[in-house]
């Protein structure tokens, strides 16, 4: 592959969905990749995600970013044919739609709304009364009024698919390195160099930074580099239900409920602003319980198998930041806040075409350029 600065190798920092996809995207393009995350990879947000792929149910007001979340959906089904043909290991996806419940008529006559909206988008929906969303999800509290389910969106499995993706990467030539200790990036004044770890120098015509919330603090990142990144806590929980027993991703009041094929259902989530800590609590977990057993009571019932939190790559205007910084050759991509594991293939289709052509025109909303040196400054500040 021929690569805009230099035509050498790409270092990925980060290993999470968005750091492997790109990965994986520039080696199967031909170009020679290295990934470097202080831990494991995909056991950060990636792992802790709820793998939902949903951006009508998001409500998702930016058209800009709307227009990249439905495009990113659009590439799943073959994005993760990709990854299974190359890894050889099976990834859950499961797109039979959405159900937008409805327990008052305040909340039906938003669904209603929306649902207009989306005719209006051209996007399949079907709006159920009472009798037909308990009939579609008989777990739900029988005060439920009334539904709307969207087609096409749903969920993927997103700790098989860190799993997957990163069998797939090396399966493609990339090296990861892992558990990497004293990773430092190394610029001159014009442009980017490398990545040093205890390991030596790995010399790179392109860095991409794609470390989810610690993308800013990145040691050897110039500050006019950083993105005005900043984690955003979630917490959830799985439940051992019997299978079937919630047929499709729920969203109700206060929570959303996920199934998965291996009998667990996830509830998630919280949304806060503690800084890099990521303690289950009581009350988060009580919140999440209160409003999962209010839309579905005889949740009640079943065992708690797991609770765990993560920290979302939250960014000021909820845009991802992706492409060029003022360093030659030094590339983000990070701030996927709610939307990352949605968006891992979209990302890595346009960093890999950003890397091979040098040519940021597609990336223009995207840009860390965006944001003025005070909100820049602002995010640092907020970090330290
Ligand atoms: C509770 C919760 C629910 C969510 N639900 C959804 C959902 O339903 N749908 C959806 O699309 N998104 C969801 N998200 C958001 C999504 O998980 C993230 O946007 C996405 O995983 C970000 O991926 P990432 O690769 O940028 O970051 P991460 O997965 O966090 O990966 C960052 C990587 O960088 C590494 N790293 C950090 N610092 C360094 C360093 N100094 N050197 C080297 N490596 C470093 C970390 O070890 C980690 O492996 C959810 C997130 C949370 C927390």
């Amino acid at each position: 592959m021929t690569i805009a600065w230099q035509g050498g190798d790409v270092a990925v920092v980060g290993a999470g969905l968005i750091g492997l996809a790109i990965a994986f995207e520039l080696a199967e393009r031909g170009a020679h990749v290295r990934v470097f995350d202080r831990a494991e990879p995909a056991r950060a947000a990636s792992w802790a995600g709820a793998g939902m792929l949903a951006p009508y149910t998001e409500r998702i007001e930016d058209e800009v970013l709307l227009a990249l979340c439905t495009e990113s959906l659009a590439m799943y089904p073959q994005f993760v044919a990709r990854v299974r043909g190359a890894s050889g290991f099976d990834v859950e996806l499961a797109l039979e739609g959405i159900v937008n419940t409805a327990f008052d008529s305040a909340k039906l006559d938003a669904l209603r709304e929306h649902a207009r909206e989306l005719a209006q988008h051209g996007v399949a929906h079907e709006l159920l009364d009472r009798e037909a969303t308990l009939a579609a999800q008989p777990a739900l509290g029988r005060h439920v009024v009334g539904s709307l389910v969207v087609r096409g969106e749903g969920y993927v499995d997103n700790r098989q698919l860190g799993r997957a993706l990163a069998a797939a990467c090396e399966a493609a030539g990339v090296t990861i390195v892992r558990e990497a200790r004293d990773l430092a990036l190394e610029c001159d004044a014009r442009r980017v160099l490398g990545v040093r770890s205890e390991r030596g120098f790995c010399a790179a015509s392109a860095v991409v930074v794609a470390a989810g919330a610690w993308s800013a603090s990145i040691p050897g990142l110039p500050p006019e580099c950083a993105p005005p990144v900043a984690p955003v806590k979630g917490q959830m929980l799985a439940l051992a239900i019997p299978r079937g027993f919630v047929r499709r991703t729920t969203w109700a009041p206060g929570a959303y409920l996920v199934p998965r094929e291996d009998g667990r259902l996830l509830v998630g989530a919280t949304a806060e602003h503690v800084g890099f800590e990521e303690r289950v609590t009581a009350l988060g977990i009580r919140k999440l319980l209160d409003a999962a057993l209010a839309a579905a009571p005889a949740l009640g019932d079943f065992s708690i198998t797991e609770t765990w939190a993560g920290l979302r790559p939250g960014s000021p205007d909820e845009r991802p930041m992706l492409g060029p910084t003022p360093r030659e050759g030094l590339l983000l991509a990070t701030g996927h806040y709610r939307n990352g594991i949605l968006l891992a293939p979209v990302t890595a289709r346009l960093i890999a075409e950003y890397v091979a052509h040098g040519d940021a025109a597609a990336l223009a909303p995207w840009a860390l350029a965006r944001f003025g040196k005070e909100v820049r400054d602002a995010a640092r500040i907020g970090e330290a």
